[in-house]
């Protein structure tokens, strides 16, 4: 009896060592699966680790990350990922509950928390920080600085590899922030103020020297009061703003409502959270897509 049992054990082992059983972890050339909680975070890691990354965003082009609910296929996601993305700072927390529900143990990079030198901007709430510092493209750079840092520490024998394709992508970011700033510098500077649909430009306009006077709600799937939207009427009459922007994944109704009353025009395809369609499908054509219709809007 215990003489079947190691043969079985035997056979069993020498199938297992000649089977197709290395699996995707193991194979030093496979490339590291990533998730991230949004498609820019997933379009910042590509970027950065190059051919070295396989990523998967769990929130679709166009869907809402603040408010985002994890589906099944998200759950099998984390659970086989290597590394996750995320931003913290409030913008993606649900993704901490998601990772327990998949039991995954692969180390988690909040791209936006603790990061040095950094003013951090108030939230919605008292005590809370505004998340949204990727579209300050010297910020972004920091962020792949940070993914470049999980990637060599998921995939140690590529470390040269990913330091170069990082250091390739960085330098771009760095024109691109030159480039925004030029663009910037041609809209006459009283004219260098909006009003957004939600507080996602903050870090921007600190950045590129715009004032945002307003925001027409609090958060996403937030409600403004009436007494809210009298406020941000008189905001807009009283500064002069000439235009409201929203973004292509939230309703117009209300901003719409907004620019009737204000004489504001609307300008409702912004990006932000979330990469759209061709093309705006990475981030720097985010970035750049977004200048454009400010300048324009704005000059
Ligand atoms: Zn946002």
């Amino acid at each position: 009896m215990t003489r079947l049992i190691a043969m079985l054990l035997a056979a069993f082992l020498v199938t297992a060592a000649c089977g197709p059983s290395a699996s995707p972890s193991q194979d030093a050339s496979a490339p590291i699966r990533v998730v991230t909680t949004s498609t820019v975070f997933a379009d910042l890691v590509r970027n950065t680790a190059g051919d070295r990354v396989s990523v998967t965003s769990l929130v679709p082009p166009g869907a809402d990350v603040h408010t985002y609910q994890a589906t099944p296929d998200d759950l099998r996601a984390a659970s086989d990922a290597q590394l996750i993305v995320m931003n913290g700072l409030g913008l993606d927390d649900w993704l901490e509950e998601t990772l327990v529900s998949a039991s995954s143990d692969a180390p988690v990079v909040k791209l936006a928390e603790a990061l040095d030198g950094i003013a951090l901007l108030p939230g919605e709430e008292p005590g809370e920080e505004n998340p949204h510092l990727w579209m300050d493209v010297a910020y972004a750079g920091r962020y792949v600085a940070r993914i470049a840092d999980a990637m060599k520490d998921a995939d140690p024998g590529h470390a040269a590899e990913i330091d170069a394709s990082a250091s390739a992508y960085a330098a771009r970011l760095a024109e691109l922030d030159g480039w925004v700033r030029e663009q910037i510098g041609t809209i006459p500077a009283g004219n260098r103020k909006l009003v957004m649909f939600h507080d996602a430009l903050p870090y921007f306009a600190r950045a590129y020297g715009l004032t945002v006077v307003g925001v027409a709600v609090e958060a996403p799937g937030q409600d403004p009061s009436a007494g809210d939207i009298a406020a941000l009427i008189d905001a807009i009459r009283e500064a002069g703003v000439k235009a409201i922007f929203s973004e292509d994944q939230f309703p117009t109704a209300l901003v719409d409502q907004i620019a009737r009353e204000t004489g504001a025009i609307v300008v409702a395809d912004l990006y932000d959270d979330s990469l759209g369609d061709p093309p705006v499908t990475s981030y720097e054509a985010v970035i750049r897509w977004d200048v454009e219709k400010l300048v324009e809007a704005l000059r």
